[in-house]
């Protein structure tokens, strides 16, 4: 049986900038606070976190958003105990998502992530047919792949928390943390589509806040004193 992988779903289709409807305002100071604790935790645990910014009244309220990327451990475990084929579907999906995100960021690195992902994808699916010791080996082996690969590099939003933030109000950017990295080729290549907020945090704990719409990032002004 051959199982076919889906497509990424962070790539959209490329058909140039629209100036947005409504321009993401200067966070505010309560923004600031609320993006400090997410970049702490995200740094903590080695997982990227995020969220949007919902437009309600002439306020601009920040609502997190999980990342699906942080329930992979349960899942590739699941997939390794059960080995049922929808598992191994969405955690294709992830291999591939992640293999156009970093190829975007890292052009250079293009043939090793591509190795990588075929790898992880082919064994996965063929661990069906090993048993024992042999079996918990390789799995252990691919786990590590794939956290390299994948868990630590991407944020993708759950899509039902997603839909409920946009009943909030309207969405006026995307936000999510780096560890002490700016905006990546990635993140421009989003910003056409809609306005991105990337909150990178220094290993000084200071806080870099950076805005990029259409393509073209730019620093906020800071609001709070972050360090302390
Ligand atoms: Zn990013």
């Amino acid at each position: 049986m051959r199982l076919r992988c889906l497509e990424a779903i962070v790539l959209s289709v490329f058909a140039g900038c629209v100036t947005p409807q409504v321009q993401p305002a200067p966070t505010t100071a309560e923004n600031q606070h609320e993006f400090l604790e997410l970049a702490r935790h995200a740094r903590e645990e080695n997982i990227e976190r995020g969220g949007v910014i919902v437009l309600q009244g002439n306020r601009q309220i920040f609502i997190e958003i999980e990342n699906t990327i942080r329930k992979d451990n349960g899942l590739f475990q699941q997939y390794v105990d059960f080995n049922r084929p929808q598992d191994y579907l969405t955690l294709c999906e992830h291999i591939d998502a992640a293999l156009s995100t970093r190829t975007r960021c890292e052009p250079k690195l293009r043939s090793y992530f591509t190795a990588e992902a075929a790898y992880i994808k082919m064994r996965l699916n063929g661990l069906q047919y090993i048993s024992g010791e042999e079996r918990l080996q390789l799995a252990a082996q691919l786990w590590r792949k794939y956290e390299h690969l994948v868990l630590h590099n991407m944020y993708k939003m759950n899509q039902e928390q997603y839909s409920a933030a946009e009943r909030q109000g309207h969405i006026t950017a995307v936000v999510h943390t780096h560890d002490n990295t700016g905006p990546s080729l990635q993140d421009e290549y989003l910003s056409t589509t809609i306005p991105q907020i990337v909150v990178r945090i220094n290993p000084d704990d200071s806080l870099i806040i950076y805005s990029g719409i259409c393509g073209k990032f730019g620093i906020m002004p800071k609001c709070i004193n972050m360090a302390n």
